[in-house]
């Protein structure tokens, strides 16, 4: 069955750039300092601006609403109901809808949790990364695996029946110390292990990427910290989709694994070009143009400034082979692969027919599978993304 892009509901991204301390790894945009009023307070403002500007005179309804990070748990309760407000006053709410908070374990407690729940946030996110101790340490995060434990509980306690856990591999101390080669699963293995004992509904698995100008960079770069190979890195991620498979969940992304029925509904709106908007610092906006005919037409990407009259003014205008870039980008990474008739249904021409060659080559060579309609990865195809992607989106210029 093809997609439906549904034009009348849309995603709503809320970042929060506060965090206690950095993490060794991180380079996303976060300030170490507590959330500041006025933030929230423009973020209130903007989403009320955002109410009539944005969205091509089509009544919208937010079916998914996300706030992200940055440590959006370090907000208070009146700032994260500031913000609430006005998404709510300013927007209809679609019934059922997604809404849903990434928290740091060190900032979850019982009434915390209780606030979160009653202020009508229905998934929490938490940012676990590893079950052990040494681990934690050695990427900086400010918790320990025990608080991460506790903190679980505390958000089941409170009623939360859809959580995510985000673990990552590729980490320091994730090989056997200063041994190539080495297949030491051990550690990614327990703390993967517990992770599913906790009986999370949903489970994110990221490999470490190493980001320039980090701390761990650094170390890295200076022999300091040693990382796991590339053939370790690919075998954690293998035993993780085997384990995660086998213990009931469904692997419907690259790096997401949820118990059927829980796959994070914003993210999908991501990887199935369906529109959002973002509010805060360096929070992106996708908003597609639709012709008479409901296909695509262009689109805006990026981060809009909505004290302007058009907030997408400014903003970078997509074009239609950009818009097909980015099918190709976010589509290939769902495991159920790229739909062609909703290809079909976008842009009006046959992505078969389009891409014949690469498609052939690619398929030849082992990366993926057409067929019904659709293009999936192959496992060789997941552990190799990138040439795929080149390939495919070579034959778009
Ligand atoms: S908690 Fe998240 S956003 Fe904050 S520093 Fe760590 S990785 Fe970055």
């Amino acid at each position: 069955m093809s997609m439906v892009l549904s034009n009348n509901t849309i995603g709503v991204y809320i970042h929060v750039p506060y965090c206690i301390r950095k993490c060794r790894y991180c380079d996303f945009v976060s300030f170490e300092r507590p959330p500041e009023e006025g933030y929230f307070a423009e973020l209130a403002e903007d989403i009320k601006a955002a109410e009539n500007a944005s969205v091509n005179g089509i009544e919208h309804y937010v079916d998914t609403l996300f706030f992200g990070g940055g440590t959006p748990s370090l907000a208070s309760r009146a700032q994260l109901e500031t913000v609430l407000g006005s998404v709510r006053g300013s927007f209809e709410m679609a019934d059922g809808a997604e809404v849903s908070i990434e928290v740091n374990p060190e900032t979850v407690t019982k009434q915390k949790a209780a606030d979160l729940k009653e202020l009508g946030f229905t998934r929490v996110s938490m940012g676990v990364q590893s079950f052990d101790d040494a681990v934690l340490k050695a990427i900086g995060r400010i918790h320990s695996a025990e608080r991460a434990r506790q903190a679980f509980k505390i958000l089941r306690g409170a009623g939360f029946d859809n959580i995510n856990l985000d673990l990552m591999f590729g980490l320091p101390r994730q090989s056997a110390d200063g041994a190539p080669g080495v297949q030491d699963l051990g550690i990614w293995q327990e703390t993967l292990d517990e992770a599913i004992d906790l009986g999370p509904e949903h489970i994110s698995f990221y490999s470490l990427q190493l980001e320039e100008d980090t701390p761990l960079w650094a170390a890295y770069r200076n022999g300091a910290v040693r990382l796991p190979s590339w053939e370790e890195n690919r075998a954690m991620y293998h035993h993780a989709v085997a384990k995660l498979r086998e213990k009931g969940y469904n692997h419907y992304e690259v790096s997401n694994a949820a118990k059927p029925g829980f796959e994070c509904r914003h993210n999908l709106r991501y990887w199935s070009m369906q529109p959002y908007l973002g509010f805060g610092i360096s929070a992106h906006s996708f908003m597609p143009v639709f012709s008479e005919d409901g296909r695509f037409a262009g689109g805006y990407r990026g981060e809009a400034d909505w004290s302007k009259a058009d907030p997408f003014d400014g903003l970078q205008k997509e074009s239609l082979t950009d818009l097909k870039g980015d099918f190709i980008f976010t589509q290939l990474r769902l495991i159920r692969g790229l739909d062609t008739g909703f290809y079909r249904q976008l842009f009006g021409t046959d992505l078969a027919e389009e891409f014949a060659d690469p498609l052939e080559k690619l398929a030849s060579e082992g990366f993926i599978t057409v067929s019904d309609g659709r293009v999936v990865l192959t496992p060789y195809g997941l552990d190799n993304t990138n040439p795929v992607m080149q390939e495919l989106l070579y034959a778009l210029l």
